[in-house]
């Protein structure tokens, strides 16, 4: 039987949004499982709104309808993470042009790194393509509604971290 096909998307995810939550959806149509790592970087306090562990526990309740998608945290090198999970497809969501020059150095960088590793960029839904964690961040911040673009979850502890 043909290994499966697992992969990793990884990303900050303070907070997840739709759009983070159609890509790996997305993934299920060609991936077996899908691994959502979020990147747990000590020294990068800046900006952050939740800890890795709440972020966790709320993609966990985002996708608590889909076994086959799971979520971890990691530290360090996403191509040791995962090597350590023997996962070699990364994927990445692409945005815009603007997203794609700092996604292909990355994916050049982790090849060199990983050669078995693959990154594979994917479209979000049109809709979602003007949607970034950090703009729900600073929307939500400054008292806006931001229920259009997080799933339930995600709204409850926005509300509860900023009130409201
Ligand atoms: P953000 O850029 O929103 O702060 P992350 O750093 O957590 O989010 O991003 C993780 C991955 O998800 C990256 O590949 C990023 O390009 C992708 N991504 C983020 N938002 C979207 C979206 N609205 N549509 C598609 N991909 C997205």
């Amino acid at each position: 039987m043909a290994e499966p096909r697992v992969v990793v998307y990884p990303g900050s995810f303070d907070p997840l949004t739709l759009g983070h939550e159609d890509i790996a959806r997305r993934c299920l149509k060609f991936a077996d499982s899908v691994t959502i790592a979020v990147a747990h970087h000590p020294t990068q306090h800046k900006d952050r709104l939740f800890s890795v562990v709440e972020r966790v526990e709320m993609i966990e309740e985002c996708f608590a309808d889909e076994p086959r998608i799971e979520v971890a945290q990691f530290t360090g090198l996403l191509v040791d993470f995962c090597a350590g999970r023997k996962a070699n497809i990364v994927v990445r969501g692409l945005r815009a042009v603007s997203d794609f020059e700092y996604e292909f150095q990355m994916a050049l960088m982790n090849r060199a790194l990983y050669p078995e590793m693959e990154m594979v960029f994917m479209a979000p839904a049109g809709k979602f393509t003007f949607l970034s964690a950090s703009l729900v961040r600073e929307v939500a911040t400054l008292g806006g509604d931001v229920s259009r673009f997080v799933s339930p979850p995600v709204l409850r502890r926005l509300q509860e971290r900023i009130g409201g």
